[in-house]
């Protein structure tokens, strides 16, 4: 077990116990944001066959009568036995974007230049210039992006077959919370981490089993942790260093931990292990540490190929105090200005205040032991959205 582990020892010392996962055949249209779990190639040419990229006229770039036209526009989706024969030399042919190319022309006029205008070689969209037939053009561990979908159903793909979602547990400790929708009594909250972690498993490409509170007991812990049948657990609470923090507890006595304490700030005592074999995170309580520890920690763990934050440099327009040995994460709002980032801090900056998080868009990525005044530029993470 190692403690007090910097961020990216955190994240190697995670990713020596990946979490599992088969692989499942699905409709092109239900691919968004899966992760390919094998290797694509195109069944045809692309373009499959020669075509037009413009509407206009189809020529001989080497005519040189002045052009004229009594054809029928070659479409789109006219069969390319009918465009061979159907054409004379020197005919300017009307064509339209995406219509095959007749045998004799070799250039594209564009409508608005009118019939004789200058003819482009470069408007004709050759046989396979983008791809060949047999090209493997998406990798094993590709995200199905939009445009990586596109692309599959370009090549002649109906299915792809993608990696199985993980199951992830998503269980809150503490003897304080509530489920949002009751009167809270005195000394109780919210409970909210657990709506944060499930909407960031989802981005993540994760199915979030959301399990009811268990108060702070290493038996109610013990029974919770031992009902579970999922590929991952993440919980929430009781991992700092209170008498009543079970989670880490139960972990050191019965569980197998991995590492304790990260040099990150908020977010400074999450844990990873095993239970019973199952990978394990235990994230702190305080909401804004519980997110920012998923979006550093467990979030390139569980889906490396999603990003859900950039690192950027950014101009800071307030001064911001960092930490003694650890990585400072102070909410700051990034926006471009000129040609840089700029960053300002508005809210109260408490590891609480889950507030900080939705008023501003990133945070800053300050070394340990150092400050930012006024002017400094700094590293900071812009999160996606
Ligand atoms: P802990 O990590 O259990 O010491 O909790 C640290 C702080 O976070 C305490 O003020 C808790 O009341 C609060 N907290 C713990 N879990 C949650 C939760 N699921 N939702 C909201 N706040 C929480
Ligand atoms: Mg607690």
């Amino acid at each position: 077990m190692e403690t007090f582990v910097t961020i990216e020892r955190a994240l190697s010392i995670a990713r020596e116990t990946p979490v599992k996962f088969t692989t499942e055949t699905v409709p092109l249209n239900q691919a968004h944001n899966r992760i390919l779990a094998s290797d694509l190639q195109s069944k045809v040419d692309d373009p499959p066959f020669d075509n037009s990229a413009m509407d206009g006229w189809a020529v001989d770039s080497k005519g040189t009568t002045p052009r004229e036209s009594t054809c029928s526009p070659v479409r789109a989706g006219t069969l390319l036995s009918q465009v061979e024969w159907l054409t004379e030399p020197e005919d300017a042919h009307p064509i339209m974007t995406g219509a095959p190319i007749p045998l004799y022309a070799d250039a594209i006029v564009m409508k608005e230049d009118g019939i004789n205008g200058k003819a482009h070689t470069n408007f004709i969209r050759k046989t396979g210039e983008n791809f060949l037939k047999g090209d493997t053009l998406l990798q094993t561990g590709q995200l199905m992006t939009p445009s990586a979908i596109s692309l599959a159903a370009t090549m002649g793909h109906e299915t792809v077959t993608v990696r199985t979602k993980p199951r992830v547990a998503v269980i809150s400790t503490g003897d304080e919370l509530v489920r949002p929708g009751q009167e809270l009594i005195e000394g109780q909250i919210y409970e909210s981490n657990s709506f944060g972690l499930c909407a960031l498993l989802e981005k993540v490409g994760c199915i979030p089993v959301v399990h009811n509170i268990v108060e702070d007991s290493l038996k109610g812990l013990r029974k919770t942790l031992n009902s579970l049948d999922c590929d991952a657990i993440i919980t929430s609470g009781g991992v700092s260093m209170g008498e009543f923090d079970y989670v880490r507890k139960l972990m050191e006595e019965e569980g197998n931990l991995h590492f304790w304490k990260v040099a990150m700030r908020p977010g400074g005592p999450p844990l990873f292990g095993t239970w019973n074999g199952t990978p394990l995170f235990g994230l702190p309580g305080n909401p804004v540490s519980s997110h920012l520890v998923f979006m550093l920690l467990v979030a390139p763990w569980l889906a490396p190929e999603i990003s859900l934050a950039k690192k950027v440099h950014v101009r800071m327009k307030d001064p911001v105090k960092g930490a003694p040995g650890k990585v400072c994460l102070r909410r700051i709002q990034i926006l471009a200005e000129g040609d840089e980032l700029v960053a300002s801090t508005h809210t109260h900056q408490g590891s609480g205040n889950i507030h900080s998080m939705v008023v501003h868009n990133g945070v800053t990525y300050l070394q340990p032991d150092t400050n930012a005044d006024t002017g400094n530029i700094i590293q900071a993470l812009w999160f996606n959205d």
